[in-house]
């Protein structure tokens, strides 16, 4: 269902275009622009592995680094059919400027692996998963402060468990093991909010996105995000979190659902949880009685909205369709959905467009804080929780002998309770994603020859990375 492109540029050649159209209104250093889009390594393994028949499979996988101007470096590892060399060099250039953007000392780096992992029993992707992991720490490309995965499309928090623990059995002594890979299961070292932290960043950047009247009436849009239609492609982790907590918690409608056996639409809006319930069970979208089902997927893209969000997968808007795309706000929740020829088309068109390497950084930020929580073994709010409890009980006790009044019960619950782990992450993320809007847009407001979201926030990471690598002598 991918649109093909007519354009001639690889996923990584697209971005490195973006990346030099920013550039373009900078002023650097000689060697410092050439210095910051280069990609630094890549590794490639194979490895045989037994599957349940008894047959062996040779596997093919990748671990890029694109800059290790910070260390370690972080990015997802991605277990997909079509995946390639290039793919993963183009989504570890995207780490780096994604972790710059907001502000996470990381690197960049990306790892892949050919496989579709709905063709394998559970058995068998354990073993494929703990063979690659085995594969990339011997070479330096897992460990905590050296190269932290995640996971990415594929890929879930089963899959970093079994990393984590292949990982300890190598580096038994090693105190911080469990930070040589994030999105682990709470259980397991994990944090709280990171499974849906992406979803919810794209949630935070679409609410940041309203609060400033002048960019919303820019795109062509007014009012709140209440009631706005919404298109999202791709209902796995990141567009289901999304489109989840847009729907439930900012009444917008989610008009449509694209997936890869077509398109579900409903203009009332559809039941984001039980469409998601319904794909579980039946492995698709056909049949699910919430709206209506047509198997062409792609055509849906260019459906009248008012916000697009394409979570699924990369160049799904190019030079093939950009001129029919009818949502007037694009919100790259997935890496790369709109090519860089789609994108000059969509810019002409005057449609706006959050770029992909500060939508989708949710999943990195809660990573960043999965990681600080790994290396000081401690819980947030361990310390502190019940004491802010004790200072709002006071507050509502004082509150009361002043005004002689009983403070209402909502605003009680609110002044008492002390922040846990999970009010702590969504806390830190909403600050994060917020901070990082307002960077880009101050870059817009300097400049007045910088007209969209992607140039500023190439910008505002260029600016970063440049300054950290003079700083070292490159
Ligand atoms: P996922 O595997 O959980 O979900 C992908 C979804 O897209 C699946 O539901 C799949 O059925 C659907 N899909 C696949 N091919 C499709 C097609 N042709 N048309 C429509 N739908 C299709 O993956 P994910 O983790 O949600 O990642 C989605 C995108 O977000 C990727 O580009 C990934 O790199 C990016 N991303 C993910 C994270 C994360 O934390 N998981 C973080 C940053 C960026």
């Amino acid at each position: 269902m991918t649109m093909a492109s007519k354009g001639t540029l690889s996923f990584s050649e697209g971005v490195q275009e973006m990346v030099k159209t920013a550039l373009t209104h900078m002023k650097l250093p000689e060697g410092v622009p050439e210095s910051v889009v280069a990609g630094h390594s890549v590794l490639q393994v194979r490895f045989p592995v037994k599957l349940d028949n008894g047959h062996y499979q040779v596997f093919t996988g990748w671990r890029a680094v694109h800059s290790d101007h910070r260390l370690p470096v972080k990015g997802g590892i991605r277990f997909a059919s079509f995946v390639d060399q290039d793919e993963v060099e183009a989504l570890a250039a995207l780490m780096t400027f994604k972790c710059a953007i907001v502000d996470v000392p990381f690197g960049g780096s990306k790892g892949g692996l050919i496989i579709d992992p709905r063709k394998h029993s559970v058995h068998e992707l354990e073993r494929v998963t703990r063979r690659f992991a085995v594969e990339l720490v011997e070479r330096g490309y897992i460990g905590p402060g050296i190269n932290v995965p995640a996971p990415d499309m594929g890929t879930g928090e089963r899959e970093m468990a079994w990393i984590a623990d292949v990982y300890r059995g190598l580096y038994p002594t090693e105190i911080d093991h469990l930070g040589c890979v994030t999105g682990k299961p709470v259980t397991s070292g994990g944090i709280r909010g990171r499974t849906e932290a992406t979803g919810r960043g794209v949630q935070y950047v679409i609410r940041e996105f309203f609060r400033h009247p002048e960019d919303v009436k820019k795109a062509g849009l007014n009012g709140g995000l209440a009631g706005k239609k919404i298109v999202v492609q791709g209902l796995g982790n990141v567009g289901y979190h999304a489109a989840k907590f847009l729907s439930e918690e900012d009444d917008a409608l989610i008009v449509a659902i694209i997936e890869r056996d077509g398109v579900i639409s409903n203009p009332k809006g559809i039941d984001v949880e039980k469409c998601r319930a319904w794909i579980s069970k039946n492995g698709g979208l056909k049949g699910f009685s919430g709206g209506k089902h047509s198997p062409n997927g792609a055509k849906a893209l260019e459906m009248a909205c008012d916000i697009l969000i394409p979570a699924a997968l990369e160049k799904q808007i190019t030079d093939a369709n950009a001129d029919r795309i009818k949502a007037k706000l694009i919100v790259e929740a997935a890496n790369g959905p709109v090519s860089f020829e789609g994108d000059k088309i969509l810019f002409k068109r005057g449609v706006t467009v959050l770029p992909d390497c500060y939508v989708n950084a949710g999943g990195v930020v809660v990573s960043y804080f999965e990681w600080i929580k790994n290396l000081s073994h401690i819980r947030f709010g361990r310390m502190d929780r019940r004491l802010d409890e004790m200072r709002g009980e006071r507050i509502v006790h004082a509150l009361e002998q002043i005004t002689g009044k009983a403070v209402p019960d909502i605003v009680k619950r609110e002044l008492v309770a002390g922040a846990d782990e999970l009010a702590l992450v969504r806390s830190g993320l909403d600050d994060t994603m917020r901070n990082a809007y307002h960077e880009m847009r101050n870059v817009m407001k300097t400049n007045k020859k910088i007209k969209d979201y992607r140039t500023a926030a190439y910008i505002v990471a260029v600016q970063k990375i440049a300054h950290s690598k003079m700083e070292m002598g490159l």
